[in-house]
């Protein structure tokens, strides 16, 4: 059985999905009865003899108050029999659609994000960055060293650059892991398209961001509104980089241009 909570929601969506197929319903029975017009002379008075019938009747009890209808052979009996059998698909849904529900309730978390998870996320990124910023650095003073080594001095000018650009680049590590603690920006399995529809989540998509420090990856939920054909990305409006991929107007000395020895 599903477990987590976006199978759950993938599962609630798709029962709601079916909730529109199915056609007019009703509540009630049909049941097939055969009476004695209890007339002396009848044929149905005879022993032995089943009565008047078949005779169709659809009845139920509404609010306390018993109702029925008689039924004519044909299409009006299919007609009823469909409409009763929806219900009874109707009531099995229902079943089903309260649980799926009750188990999302289970397994939603109290908070969006509670302490214990914001002091977690703190510690991974911290490791994340730490781990590439020790290597980076062992690889930038390697580096520096060795160039200094060859032409017999350190150069001032090549050193600041190569630093510039390598601290540039773990920046945007840094920056990386810090937008991307937020999973994505997932608000569940339905938002508001903006335009008064509903759109539904897809899946996510990342989307390669040149930032001012480095090019980063953000992790973005993606939903999708049929009634507008188009992908509501919520993160990327937060982060007012929707249709860009660059986190601010092309900036003038060209951000993170080296090719980093980091990813
Ligand atoms: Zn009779
Ligand atoms: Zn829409």
């Amino acid at each position: 059985m599903e477990e987590n909570l976006e199978e759950l929601e993938r599962h609630k969506n798709e029962l709601y999905r079916r909730l529109g197929e199915w056609g007019d319903f009703r509540r009630g029975t049909i049941s097939v009865n055969y009476r004695k017009c209890g007339k002396a002379y009848c044929a149905c008075a005879q022993a032995g003899h089943p009565g008047h019938g078949p005779q169709y009747l659809w009845n139920a009890t509404i609010k306390g108050e018993s109702r029925a209808r008689n039924l004519r052979l044909g299409a009006e009996l299919e007609k009823v029999g469909r409409e009763v059998e929806n219900y009874r698909r109707l009531i099995q849904w229902w079943d089903q659609w309260i649980e799926v529900n009750e188990k999302i309730c289970q397994n939603r978390p109290v908070n969006r994000i509670e302490d214990e998870e914001l002091e977690e996320l703190k510690k991974k990124i911290k490791a994340e960055v730490w781990q590439e910023a020790q290597q980076e650095i062992g690889r930038l003073i390697a580096r520096l060293l060795e160039a200094g080594h060859k032409r017999g001095g350190v150069d001032l000018e090549a050193s600041e650059s190569t630093i510039r650009a390598s601290m540039h680049e773990l920046g945007g590590r840094l920056l990386e892991g810090v937008l991307n603690g937020d999973k994505g920006d997932y608000r569940g399995s339905r938002i508001e398209c903006g335009q008064g529809h509903q759109a539904e989540f897809v899946g996510y998509r990342n989307k390669r961001l040149q930032t001012v420090l480095a090019k980063i990856e953000l992790k973005r939920a993606y939903y999708h509104c049929a009634v507008c054909r188009a992908g509501v990305i919520p993160k990327d409006v937060q982060l007012d980089v929707a249709g860009t991929c660059f986190s601010q107007p092309e900036a003038d000395d060209g951000p993170g241009r080296r090719q980093g020895s980091l990813r």
